[in-house]
């Protein structure tokens, strides 16, 4: 009988009657992308020995140089043993064993570039704001078809994949890809979470994951500032924002610049581009590393107090600490003291008998009138009534909206200095949402917008920016 071998990992394997998984993977191999989730080979029964099946199909003298894991093909072909399963089922296992085993459970990019992904699919769906019935309902199917995919139980046909991007607007490289780390919903510190509907939080959820990879891939090429945040969680919010301020040499200055400042200190912010305000800022620790996704429809106060709140978050929370109501309390707290300092505010505010003299203010600590009407008050300077009257105020007068002398909308340096070097190198926006497999215009959203001009020639983003701030790797 003719002997299959497979070369891996330097380890000559005798594949003789290893069962269907290998086969199914050579095959995909070999037959590249055409169906790449529907293994041709997959009803075949058991028992069929792995050599006759590949000296059929290639020849007698087949040998093929795989860079796979190991241990990939043998939880699967342990796992195949016990039953058939699509290549996404078989992945699947593997990923729990490896877990269990307290191994990488990650796939191989070259594994998971051959596997329908469902929890792409998910991520995809969400983003686009639809339920699985949704996505079901455009697609004339039943629901549990798509419980199916995302649950890797089956794959789509070609033509169901086909409609599948039309309708989520995702190409069809997206779907076969490693897994994404998602942003969590438990991790992520919504402020009123209760009263935000579901597909509005997990479309923002799945551009955190965007961010994530999109992130990764700038740092596999820039080198971005170090971060430089303290656990705090042991302090009161007045406490933290004073120690933070101490540690990063602020004093009591206003911060002049919220979004540069979290970036020089290492945070990674992105803009979410939710055309509604009833998605707020969030923020998450992932693989230690701090995330900020701002919502760029509020005002550009409103921005900067978001940012200072996340921060809150970051250095308080970062260990679980309280949750809901009284976590999102301790991080405007945190907010309003990190960006209106107790003794600046005293010092410049004496006497606060009108809401003129608010507003002739706040401009220094660029933070919207509501914000300094109640930081005023907890400092003692106004008595509650002149309080409640200048928030009724604040209230007719359309502030909320509009902020009287408002101030320009802050935006990010990190990304319009790597955009910028990117450009240099003649790499578009186009090229790096091919890299991610993503839209273009998630790119943008994510990097407020400034990825626009990498499709402008000669556009005017690197004028004025710093260089030096940021190194390239390689
Ligand atoms: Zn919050």
């Amino acid at each position: 009988m003719f002997e299959f071998s497979l070369q891996i990992d330097q380890r000559k394997v005798n594949w003789e009657n290893k069962p269907l998984f290998l086969i199914n993977y050579v095959c995909h191999l070999m037959a590249g992308r055409q169906n790449p989730m529907r293994p041709k080979f997959r009803v075949l029964r058991r028992g069929i020995c792995a050599s006759m099946l590949m000296k059929k199909l290639f020849g007698p003298s087949f040998h093929y140089q795989l860079e796979l894991r190991t241990d990939f093909l043998l939880t699967g072909a342990s796992a195949l043993s016990s039953s058939p399963m699509t290549m996404a089922g078989v992945a699947r296992r593997h990923q729990t064993l490896m877990k269990a085993t307290g191994r990488s459970s990650r796939l191989s990019s070259v594994e998971s570039k051959f596997m329908f992904s469902g929890q792409r699919l998910r991520l995809a769906r969400r983003r686009k704001g639809l339920s699985k019935k949704g996505l079901a309902e455009a697609l004339a199917m039943h629901p549990r078809t798509v419980t199916r995919w995302e649950d890797d139980d089956r794959s789509p046909t070609d033509a169901e994949l086909d409609k599948i991007c039309a309708i989520l607007g995702f190409s069809r490289d997206f779907f076969f890809g490693e897994e994404i780390d998602e942003a969590d919903v438990e991790a992520a510190s919504f402020r009123s979470l209760s009263s935000m509907p579901a597909r509005y939080r997990d479309a923002a959820l799945a551009a955190g994951s965007f961010g994530f990879i999109f992130g990764d891939w700038v740092e596999d090429r820039f080198n971005l500032p170090a971060l430089d945040l303290e656990d705090l969680s042991g302090e009161t919010p007045d406490g933290a924002a004073r120690a933070l301020r101490e540690k990063w040499g602020i004093g009591e200055k206003p911060i002049s610049h919220m979004l540069n400042l979290l970036e020089s200190k290492g945070v990674r912010v992105f803009s979410l581009a939710e055309d509604t305000d009833t998605v707020d800022a969030f923020s998450m620790w992932r693989r230690n590393k701090a995330y900020v996704f701002l919502n760029c429809i509020k005002t550009a106060e409103h921005q900067r107090f978001d940012a200072a709140h996340e921060l809150g978050h970051l250095v308080l929370h970062k260990h679980g600490g309280p949750r809901g109501r009284e976590a999102e309390h301790e991080a405007n707290q945190f907010a309003s003291s990190f960006l209106m300092p107790r003794s600046d505010v005293l010092a410049q505010l004496s006497y606060v008998d009108t809401l003129d003299k608010l507003i002739a203010h706040k401009k220094r600590w660029k933070v919207s009138l509501a914000a300094l009407n109640h930081r005023v008050h907890k400092l003692g300077m106004t008595s509650e009534w002149e309080y409640r009257t200048f928030c009724i105020q604040i209230q007719q007068m359309g502030y909320r909206k509009i902020e009287p002398r408002g101030i320009d909308r802050e935006t990010s340096s990190a990304w319009q200095q790597v955009l910028s070097d990117l450009r240099n190198d003649k790499i578009t926006k186009s090229k790096i949402a091919d890299d991610l497999a993503l839209p273009t215009h998630e790119i943008e959203n994510l990097v407020f917008g400034l990825a626009n001009m990498l499709s402008v020639e000669g556009g005017g983003a690197g004028d004025g920016v710093k260089r030096g701030k940021l190194a390239l790797v390689h």
